[in-house]
């Protein structure tokens, strides 16, 4: 049995940059929403697999940290983080670009994968949901925009 939770609500609002990308390479946001699928067997006790609400609850404790910050890929690779001046955060982005932005601390959010694309957030997403429900099959897309999306599931997070 398969449900899926799905609503332009169910997301975050972040800044976000992709290092070498000619367009994206410049600090830019978006409205991150996410399709989040949840299989499994339903029990013999209940008539349904998870509840919505309780669903809908743990995925925006998960996502909520991410809302209205700056999200920064610990892992990236061309990437210089240095902590400048009290409370600020210095981020150096080496390539094409060459150059840096200055943070307030407090408006950084620190993610453990290399890129903040869509496929990364997805796949730090489901990690994040499965260490909550590990007794599912998860997938969640997360949507950049209506028409761009990348999907990960848990069996991709198995196999790494
Ligand atoms: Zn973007």
């Amino acid at each position: 049995m398969k449900l899926s939770l799905s609503n332009t609500r169910i997301g975050f609002a972040s800044a976000h940059f992709i290092i070498g990308h000619n367009k994206c390479g410049k600090l830019h946001g978006h409205n991150y929403f996410l399709n989040v699928e949840v299989e499994g067997e339903v029990p013999e006790e209940d008539d349904y697999l998870i509840d919505f609400s309780e669903l809908k609850e743990i995925v925006m404790k998960i996502v909520d940290p991410l809302d209205h910050k700056v999200l920064i890929p610990e892992k990236a690779a061309h990437l210089t983080v240095t902590k400048d001046r009290p409370e600020h955060i210095r981020c150096t982005l080496h390539g094409d670009e060459g150059k840096t932005y200055l943070f307030p601390e407090e408006d950084v959010i620190f993610l453990p994968i290399r890129a903040i694309s869509a496929e990364f957030l997805s796949e730090y997403l489901v990690k994040e949901l499965q260490e909550k429900l590990p007794e599912y099959e998860l997938t969640i897309t997360v949507f950049e925009t209506p028409s761009s999306s990348a999907t990960s599931t848990s069996s991709d997070i198995r196999r790494k």
